[in-house]
């Protein structure tokens, strides 16, 4: 069976209700992330809705998010002002799917040190043990597209988007690796959670979508 495929029938097979999934709408690149992921609903024929969510009232009414990419340290701060950090972190921990990009991993992260500026007082969710390093490929002219593979979860070609992306050097021992470019990992998972360096909303392969943790795989 196709990935799609199993996915469909997973989905499914388990919720006689609507989903309806997130996009943390504090700053970054929403829209792309809501088309993506409506995308893949759309794709998947599944009975599920995107949309944009910014306050605790809105977070706490999704099944699955997505923290898009943009800049960690004003997503954190807007986050913590508004209350939402706290209700995130809740969700999260409660087993509620969600896929950090980019800026949304480092702020999964537990440890965030910026390549050039060293380690600065932001706001974590502290849901990921990892030792990240933000802008770790560079400045935004040093952004660039490489094939990557996340093996491990049946993708073994993607188109890896790469801005001012961070990578991590190290994971805790429940944290899974899914992908490494030039020795540096950018990519993980852990439990309903994962955490990619590159921007699966730019690209038009939706795959990353099907098989990122579904509501499903928290409850089994
Ligand atoms: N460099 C940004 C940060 O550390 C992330 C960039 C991105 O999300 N594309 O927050």
């Amino acid at each position: 069976l196709s990935i799609r495929r199993q996915r469909q029938m997973c989905i499914r097979d388990r919720f006689s209700m609507s989903l309806t999934f997130g996009v943390l709408s504090i700053q970054g690149d929403v829209l792309e992330n809501i088309l993506s992921v409506k995308a893949a609903i759309d794709a998947l024929d599944i009975d599920a809705t995107v949309t944009a969510v910014r306050t605790t009232d809105e977070i706490s009414k999704v099944d699955g998010l997505v923290i898009p990419g943009g800049e960690s340290t004003t997503i954190g701060q807007l986050s913590k002002f508004n209350g939402s950090l706290k209700i995130l972190k809740e969700k999260i921990e409660e087993g509620m799917p969600v896929l950090g990009i980019c800026a949304g991993m480092v702020l999964l992260s537990n440890n965030a040190n910026d390549k050039v500026v060293g380690k600065i007082d932001q706001p974590l969710l502290n849901i990921l043990d990892i030792k990240l390093e933000r802008n770790s490929f560079g400045r935004q002219r040093e952004s660039f597209e490489s094939d990557i593979s996340l093996d491990s979860i049946g993708i073994p070609k993607f188109n890896g988007v790469f801005i001012r992306a961070p990578s991590i050097s190290d994971v805790g021992s429940d944290v899974e690796v899914l992908s490494k470019f030039n020795e540096k990992i950018i990519a993980v998972k852990k439990n309903n959670v994962i955490g990619v360096a590159f921007h699966p909303e730019l690209t038009t392969d939706i795959c990353l979508l099907y098989t990122s943790p579904s509501p499903r795989d928290v409850e089994e």
